[in-house]
């Protein structure tokens, strides 16, 4: 489509006479019609142009200006355009910022409108919905992160229905499926976190399910029905994979049939006539992977901050992969970590072996930093989009993949390094070498550019390259005779799309070419401009159609290598992505033996039991974080939850002041499990960690006021989730719950959910608190133990150790921490006295007491060591301060000390 030639059009927006909507204007609506909820990107020679409403969303969007055109029903119509070789740029802001677009284009050559008659407009027709979840252009993707489209599935059954998840990429043809319910949906939608979630307009409408679709907000896509209609399901998935019976695809459910066909749909609604090659569907079951709930994901910050920053998230302290698609695949591994051992150790064999062989991993990594992004390049080709350069990705990626399999061939690896090396050296060598041959060393952007294909690989277009070089050499040639001839030193020999090549010389000059002997007769007028005027010869023009048809013939000739090597590729398609892939779990097994190489991280031990021991183990993020401001080094802290015996897992209460590292060491621990379970070491000493199969976390506050839900609604909610959910191989780990109520009752539900967790989750735990009151429960709860995080009182000051220590706090040192952090004096003194008489019982938890003490300032009075001394005391003081006994003679010492007795005696002295 992009190669179709866009010369001027005569019928335009212009109003004619009557009150009728031109031609154009009449194509326009009709189009936007049927693509109400998308701006329609109106394709006009080089520029897409917008109007109406859409071109005053889109200036306003783009910042670009608006500006009119014609009249609609006798008002302007606003417009607003882009340029088409910029369109990338702008689109990739609309999509930002939650539009989609619809991109026109003339489906004719302008020269077919013109035979219908000269008002004819040329025939358009939308090729492509832009849409978040459906992008392949380079510009708009992040190489290291994955582009989802995700569809959900219902069919109406039991009580609720079954649902299911299907989720594309369809800018690596990624295609998975898994099922769901109501009560983890949720959680299922942002562990893939998708970039558009199409539902279907009922189940987007259905009140049990709409707080989850707010929560997901506006990247949430209700479409018709008929898109997920599981009766015609299996037809339309046949139909896509070309394929008679889905059989060797694996058994779906019939909500799983529904989500993938809604998938295969929205592919087709937004790619129109496009057919992005997708993989098969694969299975997602249920507990292959780490549950995480929505709260726990965001709260351990693994791949955003909570303020959305991917600086500081886990993902990014511990991302040293060199490629896109291993950033992909290690987000991807995060977010989905492994609970079979088996799996796991498989991972972790591959992470040992380039840590046991550094110039392997060297080699690898090397070889690695030039590949470029493979599937998305062959998806862009497949889809019509893609250009010489991405054929060269892939010639320079399969180059690189030959290498890496030649070096692993003399290595003894373990099994996963063992299949990417055989999936490497599988890769279709006749094709790598065909691509080798034709391409060219530099190549351009776009296809209609020609140049692409390397000289030499085709004997007709090497000739037509010959025959056009030549000719621009003689048109130079003819330049200097025609210097020669008229002498003009200035003349020159130019060329523009209009008049193609023409002679100019200046205004002063043009008489020489028309009135002297020499040159009347041959140079025939072309154009006059402003100082200039230009000319052309019957030896220049018949030069021009040659230069013209020999172009013209190498360009079609390198486009048909081009779609021959296109479609070369779509039929390896399969072989090429699996050898990405390949690629990528090499990128990432290198990438985390160097990480754990440069950080000192420890293989763990993963297997079916429920140990939980981790020695001297230390925060990912935040020892990273401390060690870049060159701050006092992570302080390393043992956690043991494993049971005793044939008991299950143990519960650590972790008492202790603020800021002493409670909430530093209970996420510490959570990470290293979700670290060991994706197959990475981990910042420990050691860790024996038995497979932990739903992660839940409680930490810090925050408040959800858009649903009308305060900060301990919120905290109440999601410790709920907790005891609802957890079993007796889960890890849970719960912050400070109960604090944003009164004491009492914040007491009361923190022991209780103590006792709970004990008794009824039977969970390993570690349950942060400063209700030291809780402490006492280890006497009744066996698999409970204290711990507190110790510090030093150092000259009133408290001194945060961060170490974690058997035991229990006496007091959390509020008020010591409140002083650090600035509050005035006066009232960190207030503070301090009310401390002491709540400690002291004085006020028998009545507030009477406290209030006889008000005014506030009357305690400060009464403080006799930080009050500031009044009348003599200050005077004395004042002298005293004023004395400086180093520097008196024994005679002036005396005197000094006769003046401050005197004052001592007599202020006024
Ligand atoms: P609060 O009860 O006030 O929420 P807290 O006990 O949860 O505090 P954290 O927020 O975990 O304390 O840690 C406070 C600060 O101490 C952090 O900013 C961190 O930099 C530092 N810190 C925590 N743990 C360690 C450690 N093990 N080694 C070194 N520094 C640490």
């Amino acid at each position: 489509m992009a190669d179709m030639p866009f010369t001027a059009e005569t019928p335009s927006f212009e109003p004619d006479n009557s009150a009728r909507p031109t031609p154009m204007m009449e194509q326009y609506i009709e189009i936007k019609a049927t693509n109400p909820d998308s701006l329609l990107f109106y394709r006009m020679g080089d520029f897409y142009e917008l109007f109406f409403d859409d071109a005053v969303a889109a200036s306003r969007a783009l910042g670009i200006t608006l500006t009119k055109r014609g009249k609609h029903l006798g008002d302007d119509i606003p417009m607003c355009g882009v340029p088409v070789h910029a369109a990338d740029d702008y689109l990739q802001k609309l999509i930002m910022r939650g539009f989609r677009v619809a991109v026109c284009e003339q489906v004719e050559d302008p020269a077919e409108a013109r035979k219908r008659g000269s008002k004819s407009v040329v025939k358009r027709d939308v090729v492509r919905l832009v849409t978040p979840g459906t992008l392949t252009e380079e510009k708009l993707l992040d190489p290291s992160e994955a582009n989802y489209l995700m569809t959900l599935g219902r069919v109406k059954g039991a009580a609720q229905g079954q649902f299911a998840l299907a989720w594309i990429d369809i800018s690596t043809g990624t295609f998975r499926v898994s099922e769901t319910d109501p009560s983890r949906l949720l959680a299922d939608i942002l562990h893939v976190d998708p970039r558009e979630l199409i539902v279907a307009d009922p189940v987007f409408h259905d009140p049990e399910l709409r707080p989850t679709f707010d929560i997901i907000g506006r990247s949430v896509s209700p479409q018709p029905p008929s898109l997920f209609d599981s009766a015609t399901a299996e037809n339309r998935i046949q139909r896509y994979f070309d394929v008679a019976t889905l059989d060797g695809f694996g058994q779906f459910s019939r909500a799983e049939l529904s989500a993938i066909s809604g998938a295969i749909a929205y592919v087709e609604k937004t790619q129109i006539s496009e057919r992005p090659p997708l993989m098969r569907p694969e299975r997602e079951s249920e507990g292959s992977t780490l549950f995480i709930d929505p709260a726990t994901r965001a709260n351990l910050e693994m791949l955003r901050t909570l303020s959305g920053n991917r600086d500081g998230s886990l993902l990014k302290s511990i991302d040293r992969t060199v490629t896109g698609g291993g950033a992909r695949l290690l987000a991807e591994r995060l977010t989905s970590p492994l609970t079979n051992p088996v799996a796991i150790a498989e991972r972790l064999d591959s992470v040992s072996c380039f840590l046991a062989g550094q110039s392997l991993a060297d080699l690898t990594r090397e070889a690695l930093k030039g590949v470029p992004d493979m599937p998305r390049a062959l998806s862009r080709l497949a889809v019509g989009r893609g250009g010489p350069r991405d054929l060269g990705a892939l010639a320079r990626g399969l180059e690189a993949a030959a290498q890496i399999a030649g070096f692993l061939g003399k290595e003894i690896l373990p099994a996963e390094l063992c299949a990417v090396r055989d999936c490497l050296a599988g890769l279709p060598n006749d094709y790598a070498a065909h691509l080798d041959r034709a391409l060219d060393d530099e190549l351009p952007l776009l296809k209609r550019d020609g140049g692409f294909v390397r000289p030499g690989y085709h004997a007709e277009l090497d000739e037509m390259r010959a025959l056009r070089d030549h000719s621009r050499r003689i048109i130079a040639g003819l330049q200097a005779d025609y210097m020669n001839l008229t002498g003009i030193r200035s003349l020159k020999i130019k060329h523009n799309n209009v008049l193609g090549y023409f002679i100019e010389v200046t205004a002063n000059n043009a008489s020489v070419m028309t009135d002297t002997d020499e040159a009347k007769g041959k140079f025939i007028h072309r154009q006059t401009i402003a100082n200039a005027m230009r000319f052309t010869t019957t030896e220049l023009a018949e030069l021009e159609t040659k230069i013209a048809n020999a172009a013209e013939r190498a360009l079609a000739i390198e486009l048909g290598i081009f779609e021959t090597l296109v479609a070369e590729t779509v039929a390896n398609a399969d072989t090429i992505r699996a050898g990405a892939a390949a690629l990528a779990t090499l990128d990432v097994s290198a990438a985390l033996a160097a990480l754990a190489e440069e950080q000192g991280y420890c293989r763990p031990l993963v297997d079916d039991s429920l140990a939980f021991e981790i020695v001297a183990g230390r925060h990912p993020v935040v020892e990273q974080s401390l060690r870049r401001q060159a701050a006092n080094p992570f302080v390393a802290n043992d956690c043991n939850l494993s049971p005793e015996g044939t008991a299950k897992g143990a519960i650590w209460l972790l008492t202790g002041p603020n800021m002493g590292g409670k909430s530093t060491f209970l996420r510490q621990n959570a990470l290293i499990a979700i670290l060991a379970q994706m197959g990475s070491f981990v910042p420990a000493g050691s860790a024996h960690i038995g497979i932990v199969d739903r992660l839940f976390s409680r930490v810090g506050a925050s408040d959800d006021l858009a649903r009308g839900r305060s900060t301990f609604m919120v905290e109440m909610v999601e410790t709920a989730a907790i005891l609802n959910q957890a079993t007796d191989h889960s890890l849970v780990i719960l912050d400070e719950i109960g604090r944003g109520t009164a004491t009492f009752d914040g007491l009361s539900i923190a022991w209780a959910a103590v006792e709970y967790l004990h008794e009824k989750n039977q969970c390993r735990a570690i349950f942060a608190t400063h209700f030291h009151e809780m402490t006492s429960l280890s006497e009744k709860l066996t698999r409970l133990s204290n711990v507190t995080m110790r510090v030093k009182e150092w000259d009133g000051d408290v001194v945060f150790l961060h170490e974690v220590a058997k035991g229990a706090a006496d007091r959390s040192y509020g008020v010591q921490v409140a002083r650090l952090a600035g509050l005035p004096e006066a009232v960190v003194n207030r503070a301090r006295d009310v401390l002491h008489q709540l400690e002291a019982g004085e006020t028998s938890g009545k507030a009477d007491k406290l209030i006889d003490d008000l005014p506030l300032f009357s305690v400060e009075v009464k403080r006799e060591v930080k009050t500031p001394a009044k009348g003599k005391d200050s005077a004395l003081l004042a002298a005293l301060s004023t004395v400086n006994p180093d520097e008196m003679t024994p005679r002036e010492a005396l005197d000094a000390l006769y003046r401050l007795k005197g004052l001592a005696t007599n202020p006024t002295s």
